[in-house]
């Protein structure tokens, strides 16, 4: 009863925290300027794009198949309660073994089925010279994140189980608060600590790039402490450039990608999308959203162990228990299938906002034309995805939306 009070509570919050922070009327700009950006662009390359898609297409479905029927096989029946039991029987059925090892492990298989489609993948983007890493170089970098998430994991695991120990009637309550502050503290942590564990970084060195850069952030109110360069061309031939941290750590992180392919006005471009970003609070608002929809997921899994025929299909006898972990699993990774089109949907917005601030910011619309341009480029983006596809999964407009927002922002329509 108070678990489903709770439960509506905070997705009241998620929708009224969405409903104020996300920026939903902001169409794509109009389809005809789309069409002309399209038409700018040169053949070969968008074929180019287009082949490389392609070529990705079916091993990413694969992937998305293969790795959700392998959750549901170890959550929807008592093979992964009972993988979990045999992994705490040399522990002497030690609960933190099962709740730490056994879930890892179980987390671990369900990654390991698509490993075989994120390898074929990476064949792929080396082919297209997208990726520049060797196979010891991509292995290295698995690895790294392997280690990064079985810590993390293990101590999420040991401390939700601890609670469901502690407080076996009110753990969906702590559970939901612990959720909540997880998702907070990696948003603040990660980039501080993960980050440095697969790049270097480096401050950008004095000079007139690095003058202009923090000049546009100062005339744009967004106050940062430091310009660096990320050494990301140790893996990729992308460009990119972020901003983060909050407040007194807050930096802009430019690709050294970036800095040997783009011009410094697009560079200036990009950044000054970046900076909308963190005008907008765009970090805080994900952060929000994604703490309060964690939280809601606990008590929401809390709610579903009262399902018995679900229990039972999944060979136990209660969700608060480590043997449930490949049941927890199996939900959340079809919770995420289903709820992705909707985030990517509001991610949409969120960059299209941040793109609307690089134009009013720089003025320039010419530069940030030419920036989508390259970025589309050298990223090989298909500049005008199939519809279907860029609903499923885009996180940012198409090239060619881009392109014509700049377009008719020079128009002033915008
Ligand atoms: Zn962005």
């Amino acid at each position: 009863m108070w678990a489903a009070c709770a439960l509506a509570v905070l997705v009241v919050g998620v929708v009224v925290v969405a409903a104020v922070t996300i920026p939903w009327h902001r169409p794509p700009a109009p389809r005809a300027d789309q069409l002309a950006a399209l038409g700018h662009l040169p053949k070969d390359q968008v074929s180019r794009a287009r082949a490389f898609h392609a070529e990705l297409r079916p091993g990413t479905y694969a992937s998305l198949v293969i790795g959700l029927a392998g959750a549901l096989a170890l959550g929807l029946t008592p093979l992964g309660a009972r993988l979990v039991a045999a992994i705490g029987r040399p522990f002497g059925d030690n609960w933190i073994a099962r709740a730490v090892l056994g879930g890892l492990v179980v987390v671990l298989i369900v990654d390991v089925v698509t490993l075989p489609f994120a390898a074929w993948r990476h064949t792929v983007v080396v082919k297209y010279g997208i990726s520049t890493q060797t196979w010891g170089a991509w292995a290295l970098d698995l690895l790294k994140s392997y280690a990064v998430g079985a810590v993390i994991g293990g101590l999420a695991l040991l401390g939700f189980y601890s609670v469901v120990r502690l407080a076996p009637r009110w753990w969906w309550a702590f559970g939901a608060v612990g959720a909540f502050l997880l998702v907070v503290l990696l948003s603040f942590v990660l980039p501080v600590l993960v980050e440095p564990i697969f790049n270097k970084f480096t401050p950008m060195a004095d000079g007139p790039l690095r003058t202009e850069l923090l000049a546009l952030a100062e005339r744009d109110g967004v106050p940062v402490r430091d310009v660096l360069v990320a050494d990301a061309s140790r893996r990729t031939t992308a460009v990119n450039a972020y901003v983060s941290g909050f407040g007194p750590t807050r930096r802009i992180v430019v690709y050294d990608t970036m800095l040997s392919q783009a011009t410094s006005d697009e560079v200036v471009s990009v950044t000054a999308h970046e900076l909308g970003h963190a005008k907008d609070n765009d970090v805080l608002t994900g952060t929000l959203l994604g703490g309060l929809g964690a939280a809601a997921a606990v008590i929401a899994l809390y709610l579903l162990g009262s399902w018995s025929a679900l229990l039972r299909a999944a060979g136990v006898d209660a969700i608060g228990v480590p043997e449930a972990t490949a049941l927890l699993v199996a939900v959340v990774t079809l919770a995420g299938l289903v709820s992705g089109p909707a985030s990517a949907f509001v991610t949409r917005r969120i960059e299209a906002r941040a793109d609307a601030h690089a134009l009013a910011l720089t003025g320039d619309a010419a530069t940030f034309e030419d920036m989508q341009r390259r970025l589309g480029t050298v990223n090989l983006s298909d500049p005008d995805p199939p519809t279907w596809e860029h609903v499923m999964f885009a996180s940012h407009p198409s090239t060619v939306e881009r392109m014509a927002a700049a377009r008719a922002y020079a128009r002033g329509e915008r």
